[in-house]
């Protein structure tokens, strides 16, 4: 068994800024500021810690159990109409390539796809509305399940083996994000990391977070096949086993990003004849 989670923003679609707006509203309903959001770092952490974060920069102080309540109602109010004028203004949109990704997943036997995500599982069915991808997941980890991103994953993987009804390993189980938090969420937890690097994530902080494998998104399936080992790795080794098959670098390269040294090779001819034309040399 393989247990596939995706995070929502980022990594599945990109909602247009729809839910740092439905958290703005509804913090400048209960304490009068404006633009709360705008100095938290939303990317990659839970729901209610954003939520609790906002309120403190609209208040100057944590809320309550009873204001978080009231917070989170006037957010998941909010967030429809926000998610559909991201759709209306084009703003709204699927991360590419995951469409199809998601229904060559769906026709793999074997495999469980489901959410792994710091949205309120409300907030995150509304989200993905309009993206049509939702019946691709049976199951999901979400926001209102732990503050902890990682104590997230692992209830996702609970959810999992209740519905395959198998004991499922940490070595089977696959987090694809597109933040740092992501990648040490997942590894924390013992689960296989692969980051998307075209969604909202920091690429420095997520390459120094040192993940199995990272793609600019899922044009190309070909990596992401091969990390999950769905399939055969073209270089004879499988993914996080750093056998050299042609050289330690070359290997350690293919295995980060499944792509080959070759295409730096073509890279660097280019720039060497654009350097002798210049020099002469
Ligand atoms: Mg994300």
């Amino acid at each position: 068994m393989k247990v596939i989670l995706f995070d929502i923003d980022g990594t599945l679609i990109k909602a247009g800024g729809a839910g740092a707006r439905a958290l703005n509203y509804a913090v400048k309903a209960m304490t009068g500021h404006p633009e709360a959001c705008q100095s938290c770092q939303l990317q990659g952490a839970t729901d209610n810690a954003n939520f609790e974060n906002a309120f403190k920069t609209g208040a100057g102080r944590k809320p309550t159990r009873k204001e978080m309540e009231e917070l989170t109602r006037k957010y998941v109010e909010r967030l429809p109409h926000e998610v559909l004028a991201a759709v209306k203004n084009k703003k709204y949109q699927k991360v590419k390539g995951v469409a199809k990704f998601l229904i060559k997943l769906s026709g793999c036997k074997g495999v469980l796809v489901g959410l792994g995500t710091g949205n309120l599982k409300t907030g995150a069915f509304i989200k993905l509305k309009p993206s049509g991808l939702m019946k691709h997941f049976a199951f999901g980890g979400y926001g209102c399940d732990s503050h902890h991103r990682s104590e997230m994953l692992k209830k996702a993987v609970e959810r999992a083996a209740e519905i395959s009804k198998t004991e499922i390993k940490q070595r089977e189980v696959f987090v694809i994000g597109d933040t740092y938090r992501d990648v040490e969420a997942a590894k924390e937890a013992g689960y296989h990391q692969g980051a998307v690097l075209d969604g909202f994530g920091d690429e420095t902080l997520i390459m120094r977070s040192n993940p199995e494998l990272a793609v600019r998104d899922f044009s190309d399936m070909k990596p992401w096949l091969i990390w999950l080992g769905l399939e055969k790795d073209p270089k004879g080794v499988q993914r996080g086993t750093y056998i050299c098959p042609d050289s330690p670098i070359e290997h350690a390269h293919y295995g980060r990003t499944g792509t080959d040294l070759k295409h730096i090779d073509a890279r660097l001819k280019v720039l060497r004849t654009a350097k002798k034309k210049i020099t002469g040399r």
